[in-house]
C-alpha cells in the first residue's frame, strides 16, 4: 500500500464518522441503478462541518443522484433550515426521497425535477443561500458558479466536487470539455475578488470559495 492510501486510512479512522443509515445509502445507491459517484464518506463529513461552519440554514444542492451528499448536509441544518436538491433524473429523483427519509430529512429536504440551469432561474428563494454545493455535469460548472456567486450571502461558502478531474486539471494535453470546464470554474473562483478561494486537494479535489463581497 502506498503512503498516501494508509493517510487516507488514518484520516478516515480519525475522523470521520458514517452512520449505518449513511452507509446504506451509499451502498445501496449503486444497486438502484444510478451510477457509483456519490461523494467518498470524508467528503461528506467535511460537506457537513462546511455546512455547520456557516450555520447554514438554506443550501442549494446541484445533483442529487442518490442522496447521499445531501443527507449530509441535511443533517447539519436546524430543524427548520431546508435543503433544496436539483436533478433532472426522475428515478434518481425517486432514489433519493426514499434515501432522505432513511436519513430522516425528509421534513428538510426539497428534491426539483428538472435541468438544474432552468430550475436556478426559476427557483423562488425564502432567502439568500448560505451554500451552495456543485456536483451535476462538469460543463455547466462556470454557470453554476455565476448564480451561485450573484446568489449566496456574503459569508456564505461555495463547494464544487470533481475539482481536480482525476488530475487532468494540469496533466491532459487533450481535455475533454468537463476537465477544461472544471479549469475555468478554477480559474474563474480564484481570480473573483467577491470569493477567497481554495482546493481541498482531498479525493477528486473539492474548490471551496468563501463570498467575501
Ligand atoms: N451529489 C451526489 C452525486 C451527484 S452525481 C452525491 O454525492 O450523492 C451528479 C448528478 O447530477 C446525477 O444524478 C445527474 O443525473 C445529475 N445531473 C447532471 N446534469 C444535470 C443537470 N443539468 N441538471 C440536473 N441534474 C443534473
Ligand atoms: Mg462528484
Amino acid at each position: 500500500m502506498s503512503a498516501q492510501h494508509d493517510l487516507a486510512t488514518y484520516v478516515n479512522n480519525t475522523f470521520v464518522y458514517e452512520d449505518a443509515t449513511l452507509r446504506t445509502i451509499r451502498e445501496s445507491t449503486p444497486t438502484k441503478g444510478l451510477p457509483a459517484i456519490s461523494v467518498s464518506p470524508d467528503d461528506g463529513q467535511f460537506l457537513q462541518m462546511l455546512a455547520r461552519m456557516v450555520q447554514a440554514r438554506l443550501i442549494i444542492e446541484i445533483g442529487t443522484l442518490g442522496g447521499y451528499s445531501g443527507s449530509w448536509l441535511a443533517r447539519a441544518l436546524p430543524p427548520t433550515g431546508k435543503l433544496i436538491t436539483l436533478e433532472y433524473e426522475k428515478h434518481h429523483a425517486e432514489v433519493a426521497q426514499e434515501h432522505f427519509a432513511a436519513a430522516g430529512v425528509a421534513d428538510r429536504v426539497q428534491i426539483v425535477l428538472g435541468d438544474a440551469h432552468v430550475s436556478l432561474s426559476n427557483l423562488v428563494l425564502p432567502g439568500a443561500p448560505d451554500m451552495v454545493f456543485i456536483d451535476a455535469e462538469k460543463t455547466g460548472y462556470p454557470d453554476y458558479l455565476k448564480w451561485a456567486v450573484e446568489h449566496v450571502r456574503v459569508g456564505g461558502v461555495i463547494v464544487a466536487h470533481n475539482a481536480l478531474q482525476g488530475g487532468r486539471v494540469i496533466a491532459d494535453p487533450d481535455p475533454k470539455p468537463g476537465t477544461l470546464a472544471i479549469r475555468e470554474y478554477n480559474r474563474a473562483v480564484g481570480a473573483n475578488k467577491r470569493l477567497q478561494g481554495m482546493l481541498y486537494p482531498g479525493g477528486d479535489g473539492m474548490t471551496i470559495a468563501v463570498k467575501i463581497a
